[in-house]
C-alpha cells in the first residue's frame, strides 16, 4: 500500500485476534458484509474511521490459519511452504460493536480471482479467519476546513466510516460498477455524496473529480481505491487544484491485474 499520513499520529501497538464468522450478509451484488466474532475483540483498540488490518485464510484442508506469533512473524510467514502458508490480504473495519464483540467487514465480490473474494463468496457462521491490525491513516490537519473523499468500492467502508465519524464538511465521490451497487450512508447535513458509475468510461472517477467545485477554505483529501486510479487523482489535486501534498493521504487498495499484497 502507498498509504500517506498527513500529520504524524501515534498508534497503539498491532495485535492479533482469532475471530470466527457469525453472520453473512448481502449488501449489494457485489458487496458482502461479514461480522466476525470471537473473546479477542473484547481488546480491540480503535484506531480511527479507516483503520484496516491483515486478514488471513486457511489454505484448503485447514480449519484455521496457522499464523506465526512474535515480531518476526512477516518472515516466518514468507517462510511457509505454500500448501500451508496462509492468504494475506487487507481489509478495513467497518465497524466495531463492544457488545458482544463483533466487527463487520465489507469484501468487494470482484469474481473469483482472488481469494479473499472467493473466501468470502463462500464464507458460512464457523468459518475461521486471523486478523492483525489495526491502523488508521485518516488524518485531517489542524485547521482543515472541508474534506474531499474519493474512492471506489474497496475504499466505500472506510468512506462510509468517515462520513459517520467526521466533523469536517466532506465532499465524497464514490466509484461503483452501477446504480445496483450504491449503498445507505449516514450523510451529515453539511455534506454531500456523488456516485459514480464504472460503466460510465475508463476514469471515471477521475473525471468526476476533475469537474468537481471544490469549496473555498483549507481542504484535506482522503484518496484509495486502484492503485493507478488513487495515483492519477493525487496527482491532479496536487498540481492542479494547489492542495498541499501532506494534506492529502492516499493508498493504493488494489493493483489491476495482480494481487497488491504478498502471497
Ligand atoms: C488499507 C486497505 C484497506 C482495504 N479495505 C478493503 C475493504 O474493506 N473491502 C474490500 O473489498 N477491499 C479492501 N481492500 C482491497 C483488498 O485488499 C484488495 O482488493 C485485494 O486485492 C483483494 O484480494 P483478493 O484475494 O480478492 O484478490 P487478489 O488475489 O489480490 O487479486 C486478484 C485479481 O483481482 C483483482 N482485484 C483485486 N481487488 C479488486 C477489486 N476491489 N475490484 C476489482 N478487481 C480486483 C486484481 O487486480 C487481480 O487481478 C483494502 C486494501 C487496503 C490496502
Amino acid at each position: 500500500m502507498t498509504a500517506r499520513l498527513a500529520p504524524a499520529r501515534t498508534h497503539a501497538p498491532m495485535r492479533r485476534f482469532d475471530v470466527t464468522v457469525t453472520r453473512v450478509r448481502t449488501v449489494t451484488p457485489h458487496l458482502v458484509r461479514i461480522t466476525f466474532g470471537g473473546a479477542d475483540l473484547a481488546d480491540f483498540h480503535d484506531d480511527g474511521p479507516d483503520q484496516r488490518f491483515k486478514l488471513f485464510l486457511p489454505r484448503d484442508g485447514q480449519d484455521r490459519p496457522l499464523v506465526p506469533e512474535g515480531d518476526d512473524w512477516f518472515a516466518r510467514w514468507r517462510a511457509l511452504p505454500d500448501a500451508v502458508r496462509p492468504t494475506m490480504r487487507t481489509y478495513t473495519v467497518r465497524r466495531y460493536r463492544p457488545e458482544p464483540a463483533e466487527i463487520d467487514v465489507d469484501f468487494v465480490l470482484h469474481g473469483d480471482a482472488g481469494p479473499a473474494t472467493a473466501w468470502a463468496a463462500r464464507a458460512r457462521p464457523g468459518d475461521a479467519a486471523v486478523l492483525l491490525g489495526v491502523r488508521a491513516d485518516h488524518a485531517p490537519p489542524a485547521g482543515a476546513a472541508w474534506q474531499l473523499l474519493a474512492g471506489d468500492g474497496s475504499a466505500l467502508p472506510a468512506i462510509a466510516a468517515i462520513l459517520e465519524r467526521t466533523d469536517l464538511p466532506t465532499l465524497a465521490y464514490v466509484e461503483v460498477a452501477g446504480a445496483v451497487d450504491r449503498v445507505e450512508l449516514e450523510v451529515p447535513g453539511d455534506s454531500t455524496v456523488r456516485w459514480v458509475y464504472r460503466a460510465d468510461g475508463p476514469d471515471a472517477l477521475l473525471r468526476a473529480v476533475r469537474g468537481a467545485d471544490l469549496p473555498a477554505g483549507s481542504p484535506y483529501a482522503w484518496v484509495a481505491g486502484e492503485s493507478a486510479a488513487v495515483q492519477a487523482i493525487r496527482r491532479h489535486l496536487v498540481a492542479d487544484r494547489g492542495i498541499a501534498p501532506d494534506a492529502v493521504t492516499f493508498g493504493g487498495y488494489w493493483r489491476l491485474g495482480a494481487p497488491i499484497d504478498p502471497s
